[in-house]
């Protein structure tokens, strides 16, 4: 008989749990997940996916401005919060069912309730008792973190509850300058409510290449979005209006809703780490080595609870490479270097590798290839720019990174991170033939170092 009731048991059905459950299952292990909200975690359930989701409803009133440019009479459009819903979280529930699935599929088993860690070889899921497995996977994700001690905290949102409000406000303030503040800034402007956008820094989206970052600071106030650099939420008060933004540059502001979107926290509450003696980093990540191993022998760990680079693909394959070390027999450690991402900002930030400050400090001397330029669809009205740029290593010409800011560049990004994780160099770059008339295309055939394109430049 075997010694434990299960091979693997895994905590948290989110993307990096449910691969890594359902590869295990496929070799023949046997295998548990618990869940103790719905399957397919943050991604699936309250990020990415209604995410963007939203970012294609809010996109629509930008679409209807440039349509009359194109000589379209739009009359009466009007935008319905409570059938946008409707529709998402039909969605999202044929997504989640989809996820559990392609477990049972597999041949694993879903278990409902939150799982603590008893011992190293037990985890206790409330409602469901006890089971024991010979490994054990963290996969719980991270939630929004909030400043506990701010006055008045207690009347703000998150982006969990931003997907479910009941009524769309007539005024949104925003704290946080990376990817959800940027992006849920972008989403209630382009829905029609009054957006601000604080963040405590001199600029938005720390990490991006600079001139990405001052370029999308621009549009989005082009869009209408009220952005207040510099300045951070001192309280939060409520009135007979709504609620009142008091800011450290001494301003104030109301607004309906507050979110705020300052950061996200591995989730390791209540999980019983240390019934097992599983380490934390001294940020609270759950600490593992490259093959995402715990300290604890038989204890592993894949996702945002480990704050490695913390998106959905990255998840995945985190999972995907533990279940081949563990269960193929074939160690593998995912590779964190040259991960592409996008913002789904409006306009969209597709960026991949390194931004020009980071290369200089690392290689030195870099040549910069850089170009901003209206884009073609806008060539009858609005004045939106964007903007490409090449970072290239001096001494070997490799492509060290591309940023691009405009419509589909979380689309090229996807390509250009091929040939930049492959090693391509400018002249190999350079020796694609262009695709006509895109905005792409101006990324091979920038051939002037450090000359910007003139602006209104259309193919
Ligand atoms: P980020 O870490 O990206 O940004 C947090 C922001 O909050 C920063 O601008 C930070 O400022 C600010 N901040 C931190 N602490 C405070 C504070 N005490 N008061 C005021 N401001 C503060 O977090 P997000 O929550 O936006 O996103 C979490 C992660 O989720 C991202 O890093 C990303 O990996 C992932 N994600 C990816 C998406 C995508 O792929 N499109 C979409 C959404 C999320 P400062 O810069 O000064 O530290």
């Amino acid at each position: 008989m075997a010694q434990y009731e299960y091979d693997l048991f895994v905590i948290g059905a989110g993307s990096a749990g449910v691969r890594a459950a359902r590869l295990a299952a496929m070799s023949g292990a046997k295998v548990a997940v618990a869940e103790e909200h719905r399957v397919g975690g943050t991604c699936v359930i309250r990020g990415c996916v209604p995410k963007k989701f939203m970012v294609y409803a809010a996109e629509f009133a930008h679409h209807f401005k440039t349509a009359k440019d194109y000589g379209w009479t739009i009359e009466g459009a009007s935008f319905d919060w409570p059938t946008f819903l409707a529709e998402k979280d039909k969605e999202i529930a044929r997504l989640s069912g989809v996820y559990v699935r392609n477990l049972q599929n597999a041949g694993a088993e879903l278990a409902h309730g939150k799982a603590r860690i008893v011992d190293a070889h037990t985890v206790e899921v409330t409602g469901q008792g006890t089971h024991t497995a010979d490994k054990i996977l963290i996969a719980t994700g991270g939630r929004p973190w909030m400043p506990a001690d701010l006055p008045g905290i207690e009347h703000v949102i998150s982006s969990n509850e931003a997907f479910h409000l009941p009524q769309l406000p007539k005024r949104i303030v925003i704290a946080g300058g990376g990817y959800i503040a940027v992006e849920f800034a972008g989403i209630f402007n382009g829905l029609g409510v009054e957006t601000t956008l604080i963040h405590r820094g001199p600029n938005l989206l720390r990490g991006f290449d600079d001139d990405v970052r001052s370029h999308v600071a621009e549009e989005l106030e082009k869009r209408g979005i009220t952005v207040v650099l510099g300045a951070q939420h001192t309280a939060i008060e409520k009135t007979s209006g709504g609620l009142l933004n008091r800011f450290s540059d001494g301003h104030e502001r109301e607004s309906d809703v507050v979110m705020f979107a300052v950061g996200r926290e591995p989730y390791v509450e209540g999980l019983g780490l240390e019934n097992a003696g599983v380490k934390l980093t001294d940020k609270g990540a759950v600490a593992v080595d490259d093959y995402s191993r715990t300290n604890v022998e038989n204890i592993w760990a894949v996702g945002d609870v480990t704050d490695r680079i913390n998106l959905t693909p990255v998840a995945i394959r985190e999972g995907q490479a533990f279940a081949q070390t563990v269960f193929y027999d074939k160690p593998t450690k995912f590779d964190h270097e040259l991960v592409a991402s996008a913002v789904f900002s409006q306009p969209p930030i597709g960026s991949v590798g390194l931004a020009e400050a980071d290369a200089r400090k690392q290689y030195g001397k870099v040549d910069i290839y850089l170009a901003r330029l209206k884009p073609m669809k806008y060539a009858f009205g609005g004045d939106e720019r964007s903007l490409l740029k090449l970072v290239v290593d001096c001494a070997t010409e490799r492509v060290l990174g591309c940023h691009v800011v405009g419509p589909d560049a979380p689309e090229m990004i996807q390509m250009a991170a091929i040939a930049i994780k492959m090693g391509v160099t400018k002249t190999q770059w350079d020796a694609t033939c262009a695709v006509h008339p895109t905005l792409a295309e101006e990324l091979v055939t920038m051939r002037e170092k450090y000359v910007p394109m003139g602006l209104g430049q259309v193919a």
